[in-house]
């Protein structure tokens, strides 16, 4: 459904563009206007948060030395960094969130299971990689979980929450995005991209084929031009899908609630202030 709506003064298209804006364009236009055009911030969700704390104690474990990369270590990372992030005022409210933190501990555990740490070979300086390149004249920007070579050279993801079934090769185009980043970047040509899930204790590895690379390459630039288009229309696509129930603009949004004002108006802005969203 094409929405009509009212931008911002001087509105603009975010300079960067990173995978999940891609993601979340492609999900739903509309969403992406009220997230990037209009800069209103979805609250943090507990999975977010679980997520956030999982990739942090990945992240400080790989930094330590081979033989140092123990579950116990591991937990102990945990112990010092999960109530610290905690304590983050925007994410105080999970504090108590005692699921949440079963899962982020599972998490933890599953890494070892899933591989061995003490064997992934990796320098510190590879995991949480930033990548700023320009892709197919888009400026593209990432952050990269984890490089690592063993003889294969292979960009790595980690993700929380469920198996991803079906929806497998959908979720592998972030980590071809990144491949082709390393090649336009840094002019390293990956082997592999991997995916893995930690709470459903599975890993897949692909390799890092030219045809899937140069796709999600024309799967950007695509989505840049259409999202051009939709500041120049002044007007963006509502899809509605099954992710509407948890998205965090269903009141104000044409496609989902009947009498919702134009997305963008004042009315709309004050619903959503009015439902605690806060500007980015
Ligand atoms: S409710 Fe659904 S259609 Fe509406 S903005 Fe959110 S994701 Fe898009």
């Amino acid at each position: 459904m094409r929405v009509d709506v009212e931008h911002p003064q001087n509105a603009n298209l975010p300079k960067r563009v990173s995978y999940s804006q891609m993601s979340l364009y492609q999900q739903c236009g509309l969403k992406f206007f009220f997230s990037y055009i209009h800069n209103w911030q979805e609250p943090p969700t507990s999975a977010l948060v679980g997520g956030n704390i999982t990739h942090l104690v990945a992240e400080e474990l790989y930094k330590l030395a081979p033989n140092e990369r123990t579950l116990d270590n591991a937990m102990e990372i945990l112990r010092l960094e999960g109530p610290k992030f905690l304590a983050r005022p925007e994410n105080r409210e999970f504090d108590t969130d005692f699921i949440m933190k079963q899962n982020v501990r599972e998490a933890v555990e599953n890494l070892f299971t899933i591989e061995s740490p003490p064997e992934i070979v990796v320098l510190p300086e590879h995991l949480e990689m930033k990548l700023r390149v320009e892709i197919n004249g888009v400026e593209f920007t990432g952050t990269v979980d984890r490089f690592t070579q063993d003889g294969i050279k292979r960009v790595s993801d980690y993700k929380t929450g469920k198996s991803p079934g079906r929806f497998l090769d959908g979720k592998l185009i972030q980590t071809y995005l990144y491949a082709l980043a390393f090649k336009t970047q840094f002019e390293i040509d990956v082997d592999e991209v991997e995916l893995i899930f930690l709470n459903s204790k599975e890993s897949f590895r692909r390799p890092a084929e030219v045809g899937f690379l140069e796709d999600a390459g024309t799967q950007l630039a695509k989505m840049h031009e259409d999202s051009k288009q939709d500041l120049l229309d002044v007007a963006w696509d509502a899809k509605i899908s099954k992710l509407c129930d948890y998205c965090a603009f269903q009141k104000v949004c044409p496609a989902k609630t009947v009498d919702a004002p134009k997305p963008g108006s004042s009315s709309s802005d004050a619903i959503l202030a009015g439902a605690g969203l806060l500007r980015k």
